[in-house]
């Protein structure tokens, strides 16, 4: 879904006006197969998040500091796969990656394979407030993070009954095959229907977003897939795959197979689109997710928004977990493809 700009991207003064988008995942998303008290929850969750973000942006905070509390908020939603409710991995453990980039100065920092911090984007941010290192992985970077004060919790807190389920669905259909956490819900659900069909949606969590100053942002965070090889990194952590920000061009947050987006260098993609060949924001973001990724077996999506206040979520699933928000106008939040994302809330 592509969302040009509009009326709501310019305040009468004609500077931008700040906004927020989020993400929960992509995927098999089809309205059938969920309750609608099961959609309920997830609108819920979404809606109630953008407002403490919208709330943050209408009061003047940092885009770095909205992203990084709205991904915050996510991963303490069991309903995502990052913090707690992230997947499992082939031994049934978590392994969480976060990142997050301000657009201001390039300023980036990152851990990947944290398997004991509580919220895996406040040990991103503190990676990126040292200046340097950018990306620190496992006990080091959890080393690292508790020196300035980042919450511990035992591995075990991360665990779910339904991402459990989801491993052993995806090990019994798929062996050592790693899955998306909601096509593997898909496959659970195939194996003894249940109303709750979040069977084929990647559930990482990510924000970006636009401040009053002009500013750009963008976090994102997940456990990567189920049944992921132990020490597997996807592209959630990592600086111009799965997340960017630049304020020359565009804040991106990506969902979907993390190795194609990887190798297609995705969230960067869109930025140097926009930068060397001119594309708009919609152009950029339709080419990278549905010319580019496809053949690489790039199922998924993102989340852009661009120094103008210009926003894009476009995604080659069935549906993507989304929405956006604007000071001083209502949250719009959606799931499936057909929902149309330009008509108010
Ligand atoms: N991109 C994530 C990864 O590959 C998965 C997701 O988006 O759900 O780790």
């Amino acid at each position: 879904m592509l969302f040009p700009a509009s009326s709501t991207s310019c305040s009468a003064s004609g500077r931008p006006v700040p906004v927020l988008v989020l993400h929960g995942g992509a995927g098999t998303l089809t309205r059938g197969a969920i309750t609608p008290e099961q959609q309920a929850r997830y609108r819920g969750a979404l809606n109630d998040i953008l407002l403490a973000g919208q709330a943050l942006l209408a009061r003047g905070a940092e885009a770095l500091d909205v992203v990084t509390e709205t991904v915050r908020l996510l991963e303490e939603c069991p309903l995502f796969n990052a913090g707690r409710g992230a997947v499992y991995t082939a031994d049934a453990r978590h392994e969480l990656d976060a990142c997050v980039m301000r657009g201001s100065d390039l300023a980036a920092g990152a851990v990947a394979g944290v398997t004991r911090l509580r919220n895996p984007v406040l040990a991103a941010r503190a990676v990126l407030a040292s200046a340097s290192p950018v990306l620190l992985i496992g006990e080091g970077a959890e080393r690292f993070a508790i020196e300035r004060g980042c919450e511990t919790v035992a591995p075990e807190w991360f665990d779910t009954p339904e991402r459990l389920a989801q491993l052993h669905s995806v090990q019994a259909a798929r062996g050592a095959a790693a899955a998306l956490d909601h096509d593997a819900q898909n496959l659970l659900a195939a194996q003894a229907p249940a109303p709750l069909d979040e069977r084929a949606k990647m559930g990482t969590v990510g924000a970006v977003a636009l401040d009053a100053q002009g500013h750009l942002a963008a976090a994102t965070s997940t456990g990567g897939v189920t049944n992921k090889l132990p020490g597997r990194v996807g592209d959630s952590p990592l600086v111009g795959a799965g997340n960017y920000a630049n304020d020359r061009t565009v804040a991106v947050s990506c969902t979907g197979m993390g190795e194609a987006f990887i190798r297609g260098m995705a969230a960067y993609d869109v930025s140097a689109l926009i930068e060397y060949a001119g594309l708009s924001l919609a152009d950029a973001c339709r080419r990278v997710v549905h010319d580019k990724l496809p053949p690489l077996g790039g199922r998924g999506g993102l989340i852009a928004v661009d120094a103008q206040g210009r926003i894009a979520l476009p995604f080659n699933t069935e549906g993507m977990y989304r929405g956006w928000a604007r000071p001083g106008q209502p949250p719009v939040v959606a799931i499936y493809a057909d929902e149309d994302d330009r008509s108010p809330a």
